[in-house]
């Protein structure tokens, strides 16, 4: 099949973490192939306004969903009404995620509830409560989760980190088991080495030349290269891929 213009006409989608990085890219990329999109944040409206100038930009009409995604209660209920409010959901993008870094050793019990409740309970969360909406959706349901190149191959220093990431492709898999009878495709994206707030505020210039030279491509990717492949994932030259994971990384693992 050939790649459809505009093939997400019609869809709802919400994308978590949708204020900057990947998350903006991906609200852009489903926004210009038609979905309506509503971009949830945490906490920083000026930058998820700026998102949703861009989806704007992209001929789209954002809606802002404010929520934090490891607060269970707040995210049943804002997935409720938004679903109300636009007669459904059809596409789930469980982006919103951090990094907290550090070896093992002297890692602290703060921080691994953090980087669990958020990357990890974020998405099951956010799955569960989407889920009759997205069930409802049949054949047009599409889950996606970002998870990681280091959920596959680790990274020393980012034990917890991987940890989560390696959760995610668990829960995406059982995910799409539990809803393939309804025709509802679930699958993870797992992104390499991307240009984003993220990468820039977790990594020396030594660490960023070595992981460069790993990289078979010899480059940092654009949250674009991600955000363009959840798209595809979320339309319908998609839907005899389920419980995949999809992976974007320049050849850093093959
Ligand atoms: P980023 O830090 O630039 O953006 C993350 C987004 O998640 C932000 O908008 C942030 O506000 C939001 N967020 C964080 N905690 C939240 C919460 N509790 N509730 C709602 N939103 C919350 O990161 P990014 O680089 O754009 O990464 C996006 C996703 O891709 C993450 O899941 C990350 O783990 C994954 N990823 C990124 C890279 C990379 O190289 N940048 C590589 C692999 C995977």
């Amino acid at each position: 099949m050939a790649i459809i213009d505009k093939a997400l006409d019609g869809k709802v989608a919400l994308v978590t973490g949708g204020s900057r990085g990947i998350g903006r890219a991906i609200c852009v990329a489903l926004a210009q192939r038609g979905a309506k999109v509503i971009i949830n944040y945490a906490s920083n409206a000026a930058a998820a306004e700026a998102t949703a100038a861009e989806v704007e930009k992209a001929g789209g009409a954002p809606v802002l969903a404010p929520f934090d995604v490891s607060d269970k209660e707040a995210v049943s209920s804002a997935i409720k009404s938004l679903g109300k409010e636009h007669g459904g959901l059809h596409i789930l993008v469980n982006n919103a995620g951090i990094a907290i870094n550090g070896l093992l050793m002297r890692f602290k019990a703060d921080d691994y509830s953090r980087i669990m409740d958020v990357n990890v309970g974020g998405a099951f969360w956010c799955c569960q409560a989407a889920s009759s909406l997205i069930l409802r959706a049949k054949g047009d349901g599409r889950i996606i989760n970002l998870s990681s190149v280091v959920g596959e191959m680790g990274n020393a220093g980012q034990t917890a980190y991987a940890t989560t990431k390696a959760a995610i492709i668990g829960a995406t898999k059982a995910m799409a088991r539990e809803f393939a009878g309804r025709g509802v495709c679930v699958n993870a994206v797992a992104p390499g080495f991307i240009a984003t707030d993220m990468t820039d505020e977790h990594m020396t210039d030594d660490a960023r030349e070595s992981m460069l030279a790993e990289i078979p491509l010899g480059r940092i990717a654009e949250p674009h290269e991600v955000a363009d492949t959840v798209a595809f994932l979320a339309g319908p030259e998609a839907g005899y891929i389920t419980g995949q994971v999809i992976r974007v990384n320049g050849g850093l693992l093959m």
